[in-house]
């Protein structure tokens, strides 16, 4: 049975609502009508910050898809910012999303970490506990997940460009590049001969 979340932390009692409504000390970066971003109050690193959507939503599943597109995009906009005021060399994004994942604040959240080398933190992937499993199980997860996704009544429609192919045919999501436009005058090229 998946780990539950403490009762405590619902939205009435939540640490990150409070920040958003003002009623706790808070050192803010950025500011929207659905995000904020302030610097975590524990760093990993100087220029730590959280990006948070202004409305409770406890894990990843629980955040509209709206929302989330958006968080990201501001989590975008920010690292090189952070990056160049920290002077850190690069960036771990990590989201904690349920109890089992290590997540404590129950009202979503991206971690922005600035790194540099030898600062002590890490992210131990691959996972050193891990055994590497042969390719027919690889493919057979991969198989289960695309043919859920293809069912998946919320799913969305790809973007354009995006063209989704079936696992089963060993391929991933490719995205197509359009080809360039011939040069104004150039001859179109003959189409190759058929043999
Ligand atoms: P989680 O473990 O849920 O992914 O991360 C929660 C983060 O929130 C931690 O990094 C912690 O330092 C940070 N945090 C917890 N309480 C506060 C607070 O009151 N203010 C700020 N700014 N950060 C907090
Ligand atoms: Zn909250």
């Amino acid at each position: 049975m998946p780990a539950r979340k403490p009762p405590s932390q619902s939205k009435s009692n939540c640490i990150f609502c409070d920040l958003v409504q003002g009623s706790a000390e808070v050192s803010m970066c950025y500011e929207d009508d659905v995000a904020l971003a302030f610097m975590d109050i524990q760093p990993v690193n100087p220029g730590h910050v959280l990006v948070i959507p202004r409305d409770h939503y406890e894990t990843l599943q629980d955040i509209p898809r709206a929302v989330g597109w958006h968080l990201f995009q501001v989590t975008t906009r920010l690292i090189p910012v952070i990056q160049k005021i920290a002077g850190a060399e690069d960036m771990n994004l990590i989201v904690n999303s349920g109890p089992a994942a290590g997540q404590n604040v129950f009202h979503y959240h991206i971690h922005l970490i600035p790194r540099t080398k030898g600062d002590g933190f890490d992210v131990p992937l691959p996972f050193p506990g891990s055994e590497m499993p042969n390719r027919h199980l690889l493919d057979a997860m991969a198989v289960r997940i695309g043919s859920a996704l293809r069912m998946d009544p919320t799913r969305e429609t790809p973007a354009s460009g995006v063209r989704v192919v079936n696992p089963a045919d060993r391929m991933a999501a490719t995205v197509t590049v359009a080809a360039p436009k011939a040069k104004a005058g150039a001859k179109p090229k003959a189409p190759p001969k058929k043999r």
